[in-house]
């Protein structure tokens, strides 16, 4: 490996993000191409891709439909600030993703990642309160093994440890429910665990503790991917609602991982019968093709903010690419492809054959648990004495040389495959699986 940048095919360059990269560079992971459920390597290996790009390539790689799209838009408006000014894709995808939004999540605002989404929910929910003169509700509170992104305020109501104790004090007047994680006592549920409802009473002591007046939102992740695919316990969710709602607290639902049919559904809170305040997403609305994220705003919220002054900006946030005209054809196609594929549905027609094949590693070496969800699957496994993370980060080794692109949390495996799988590839990328658990 060479150090000198200006060669290049030098690797020390590129930091790359969440990544071991002194590790990632002595034995790179490379790929050159990507169609439908396969990457290509740089030489010219097929693997499968385990984990629909990061959760977001829902619709397989390279789908023409959006890949079209894109090409075609690019040339047509290629960029217009959303300050201001707009064009009709923008309204045009507003429209149709307050359409697919659960109850009266009427309203969107476009960010440019799940990161941004959480922090403009985060802020909306700030302002919302002011805006009905509650001054007093500037409380935030997220959970345990929450995972919104690693901007400032997603870290703070966030809970993985490693995101958050190296970045300072975060903000303040942030506290969090206890997360859901039992594999003891709900080891090898299919679907939603038995145990854990009561966790949700958490918010109750919290409101002892602070006073409802003073929580302006609840933060959490309906289904909790990137900390290890972790479960709503049965009723849990539907509790947290029914605090919040008492309250006058609003509920975000972060469906970064979750919107757009990862559950077969086009939403968690579809999945889930639960309807929140507010919806981030990011992710699978463009099929990962470009970079966006939306947040679905219920009317009550908006309606909160369109009292002042006709001529006031009504908040005072956004991006220069809130809405870039590329990303909006991309999540337009993304949104026909899967309606006319019909890959939510799809996605709920595997979901039993998905979970009877994650199933099928019970009982092999050092799994401990096993948990899936729609088209999510992890497997958790017990660590190797005093090396946590090694067994699974080296399975993951073993099944990217068979041929599978799988993700690790700690010493989970997850998965998270496109919609578009077929049954056969269920068995082949289970397979790999199997074989790099026991090798
Ligand atoms: N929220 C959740 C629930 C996520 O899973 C993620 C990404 N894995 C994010 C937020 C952050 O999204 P991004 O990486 O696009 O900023």
């Amino acid at each position: 490996m060479t150090t000198d940048p200006k060669r290049a095919n030098a690797m020390d360059a590129y930091w790359m993000p969440f990544t071991a990269n002194r590790q990632f560079k002595q034995n790179p992971r490379m790929v050159a191409a990507a169609e439908g459920m396969y990457y290509t390597t740089t030489d010219g290996r097929k693997v499968m891709d385990g984990t629909a790009g990061l959760w977001c390539v829902n619709a397989g790689h390279a789908a023409p439909r959006i890949t079209e799209a894109v090409q075609k838009q690019v040339t047509e408006l290629d960029y217009a600030p959303a300050f201001q000014m707009g064009h009709p894709k923008a309204f045009e995808l507003a429209n149709r993703l307050a359409e697919l939004a659960p109850g009266d999540l009427n309203h969107v605002f476009f960010t440019n990642s799940g990161s941004e989404s959480v922090e403009t929910a985060l802020k909306i929910a700030l302002a919302y309160h002011k805006a009905k003169g509650e001054q007093g509700r500037t409380r935030l509170i997220g959970r345990e093994k929450g995972y919104h992104g690693v901007n400032f305020g997603g870290i703070s109501v966030g809970g993985i440890v490693n995101n958050r104790r190296h970045f300072g004090s975060l903000l303040t007047g942030v506290d969090h429910l206890r997360h859901t994680h039992d594999p003891e006592r709900n080891a090898f549920t299919k679907g939603q665990p038995e145990h854990g409802a009561e966790l949700a009473e958490d918010l109750v002591r919290l409101i002892d503790l602070h006073g409802a007046e003073t929580i302006a939102a609840v933060i959490v992740e309906p289904m909790a991917g990137s900390a290890g695919v972790i479960l709503p316990p049965k009723g849990y969710l539907q509790r947290l609602r029914e605090i919040t709602r008492e309250h006058g607290i609003l509920l975000i639902f972060d469906e970064v991982i979750t919107a757009y049919g990862r559950l077969g559904r086009a939403f968690g809170a579809d999945y889930y019968c639960v309807e929140p305040d507010m919806i981030t997403t990011a992710k699978g609305l463009t099929n990962g093709v470009i970079p966006m994220g939306a947040v679905m705003v219920s009317s009550e919220i908006h309606d909160a903010f369109m009292t002042g002054p006709e001529h006031m900006i009504e908040l005072f946030h956004g991006y220069t690419y809130s809405g870039n005209p590329v990303a909006c054809a991309a999540a337009l196609a993304a949104l026909d492809t899967y309606r006319e594929e019909e890959l939510f549905e799809r996605a709920a027609s595997l979901e039993e054959y998905w979970a009877d094949a994650l199933f099928s590693l019970k009982g092999l070496p050092h799994v401990k648990d096993i948990r899936c969800a729609g088209l999510v699957g992890a497997v958790e496994l017990e660590p190797v004495a005093g090396v946590p993370t090694k067994r699974a980060f080296d399975t993951y080794l073993r099944a990217w040389d068979k041929g599978a692109h799988l993700r690790t949390t700690g010493d989970i495996i997850a998965m998270s495959p496109p919609l578009i799988i077929e049954k056969r590839e269920i068995d082949e990328l289970i397979g790999i699986l199997a074989e790099s658990l026991i090798a």
